[in-house]
């Protein structure tokens, strides 16, 4: 069978996503008739086009693992976070097209105002981490605290790569967000005051954390997994933990493997490793350099020239960084194609027909937080605003 673009639906149907060569493993978003066609050879005029159209009502966040031909289109680029703190500076615009996946698009939503509108090109650019604690697995979590009495001393830390429902559960629950940027001094602010951490939904920034930056060992961590009765963890394994890591991972990170440090080292032998602190412990150990995805750009803007990185994190801003340094040797960290598959949902079609929509007064995918998860959500999130520096 062949699709109307005459293209062979493929088993590897990440590398066509957005391509319309598997439409049953692309669910997309319901705009039925009315995406364009990636084929169009007109979508980067019409882009350009809506957005002069909608001037200054419209401010474009571009996730920094967004695909190039959405990125051109970033009014501004970062990270999660700094992409919610750029959205909530831009009180003059009403519509934020958030380029990303979707607890960003909640998060901008929860940091504007409500005369401002959310918008997500598509809605199923959600995340696989996010969704590995869900509402329900999270209170039955903590009602296993709550009976054992250790919900009073255990101050829950979340990442900033978690739906609006967990922002809330913290908030409501005297914890703070973290990111991969100020994740230790999150920990440390939250041992400060309890006598234990319960990490969501990263077990590897969590772990990472903790022994790399605290000092603590990997014997004082845990992991609760939420499909098993409380947690597959004891009373006394959880009563004793200082960490306690939510069995939840980044699919992208998680693939990177400590072979892939062996393996570059072996053939570039002048690498330094750079990697995320999502990936897994004994790949971070294994690495020169680790932090976040903003250390991670200006540790390579900072690099002399003739140096040599392997890159442990999403392949679009390898890709762009390779391209943006080119007196650099730059490679990705493993061999194979390692593309966030919910961040590039977002494609040229997809951003096209968000903008014209919201040019012909339609606001389509708007993201909205229910008002009271939104101050819940809002507390944990301003808790980590007053964070001090670390
Ligand atoms: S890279 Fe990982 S954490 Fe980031 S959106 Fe994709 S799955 Fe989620």
């Amino acid at each position: 069978m062949t699709t109307d673009l005459g293209v062979e639906p493929t088993p590897l149907a990440l590398l066509l996503l957005g391509r319309q060569a598997d439409p049953e493993s692309e669910r997309g978003t319901a705009c039925p008739g009315e995406l364009p066609a990636a084929s169009d050879p007109d979508l980067v005029e019409r882009a350009r086009a809506a957005k002069a159209a909608l001037g200054d009502k419209l401010f474009v966040l571009g996730h920094h693992y967004q695909r190039d031909e959405v990125i051109q289109f970033a009014d501004v680029t970062g990270d999660s976070f700094k992409l919610a703190r750029e959205a909530a500076a831009r009180p003059g615009a009403e519509y934020v097209v958030f380029c990303g996946v979707h607890f960003m698009a909640e998060s901008a939503d929860i940091l504007t105002g409500p005369h401002q509108q959310v918008v997500l090109p598509d809605l199923a650019a959600g995340c696989s981490m996010a969704d590995m604690a869900s509402t329900e697995q999270v209170a039955e979590a903590w009602d296993v605290f709550t009976d054992l009495g250790l919900d009073g001393d255990t101050i829950p830390v979340s990442y900033m790569n978690s739906s609006a429902a967990i922002k809330a559960f913290t908030g409501r629950n005297g914890g703070t967000i973290c990111t991969s940027s100020n994740a230790e001094v999150a920990l440390r602010w939250a041992l400060d005051r309890g006598r234990r951490v319960l990490f969501l939904p990263d077990q590897h920034l969590g772990r990472n954390t903790a022994v790399r930056s605290l000092g603590l060992s990997l014997d004082d961590c845990v992991v609760y997994d939420p499909r098993k009765p409380s947690g597959g963890l004891s009373a006394d394994q959880l009563r004793d933990a200082t960490m306690v890591l939510w069995k939840g991972h980044c699919s992208v990170h998680g693939r990177f493997s400590l072979e892939c440090v062996h393996d570059v080292r072996r053939r570039l032998p002048d690498v330094q490793v750079l990697v995320h602190p999502e990936c897994r412990h004994e790949v971070v150990s294994a690495a020169d350099l680790v932090g976040s995805t903003e250390f991670i750009i200006r540790t390579i803007e900072a690099a002399p020239a003739g140096s040599t990185w392997a890159i442990g994190t999403e392949l679009n801003l390898v890709s762009r960084l390779a391209k943006a340094h080119a007196d650099k040797t730059i490679v990705f960290l493993d061999k194979t194609v390692c593309f966030c598959s919910t961040m590039n949902r977002i494609d040229l079609p997809h951003l096209v027909w968000a903008l014209e929509s919201l040019v012909d007064g339609r606001v389509v995918n708007r993201i909205e937080v229910d008002p009271q998860t939104a101050a819940d959500a809002r507390t944990a999130l301003d808790q980590m605003l007053a964070l001090p520096a670390l």
